[in-house]
């Protein structure tokens, strides 16, 4: 990937567990944060507004355990409007890795896109290639990080993941947590609904490590 420019625009937040080391053309997990991972149909624009989904960290562990990446997505427009800072989604973030590494798991990546439309900050007002239902945050993935999104995984609760998915040659997984797809967003049909992360990593496992 000599060609890869590692720099971060503005319109997007990473963070990177291992900088520097490729997945090798696996297949990987994006996962989209809320309603998936976290919060069930609320918000999260303070840390204290961050909640796990009962099972969901011990669901990105059985991931984490057979050697699927797990790329985190998640779309936090809320940054372009004001009702949320860069520095308070980090604090997110970090307390998301806690919470995780309770349960001995974690997220490989986590990619945010910052943009919105009608956003507030001049330069974080855009259409972004980053922003699902767009596929920047995949694109970037699989540059940075070697996985093959052809082989790989979505699963979210909104429209906008599933479309996402589709583009980039995902199968997708909608979860009835969160949104459970009501959010109208895009017209999009996922390959598969499930309860929630526990399910869809069920789905994935069998899927990868059908002999397992
Ligand atoms: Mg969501």
């Amino acid at each position: 990937m000599a060609d890869f420019d590692f720099s971060v625009p503005a319109e997007l937040a990473v963070r990177i567990r291992q900088p520097g080391r490729s997945f090798d053309g696996v297949a990987a997990a994006f996962l989209d944060r809320d309603g998936v991972i976290n919060n069930n149909g609320r918000y999260v624009n303070t840390v204290d507004d961050f909640e796990l989904i009962p099972g969901a960290a011990d669901a990105i562990r059985r991931l984490n355990d057979a050697g699927i990446p797990v790329i985190v997505v998640t779309n936090q427009g809320s940054v372009a409007l004001k009702y949320l800072t860069r520095d308070e989604l980090e604090r997110i973030h970090d307390k998301m890795d806690r919470l995780l590494a309770d349960h001995g798991a974690h997220a490989d990546a986590v990619y945010a896109a910052l943009a919105y439309p009608e956003g507030t900050i001049p330069e974080l007002t855009k259409v972004s290639k980053y922003r699902k239902p767009n596929v920047g945050m995949i694109d970037r993935a699989r540059d940075e990080l070697g996985v093959s999104p052809e082989q790989s995984y979505v699963v979210g609760d909104a429209t906008s993941d599933i479309l996402m998915g589709k583009r980039a040659g995902c199968f997708s997984i909608l979860v009835e947590t969160g949104f459970g797809g009501e959010d109208g967003k895009a017209e999009a049909t996922p390959d598969i609904v499930v309860a929630d992360l526990t399910a869809a990593v069920d789905l994935i496992l069998s899927k990868l490590r059908p002999n397992a």
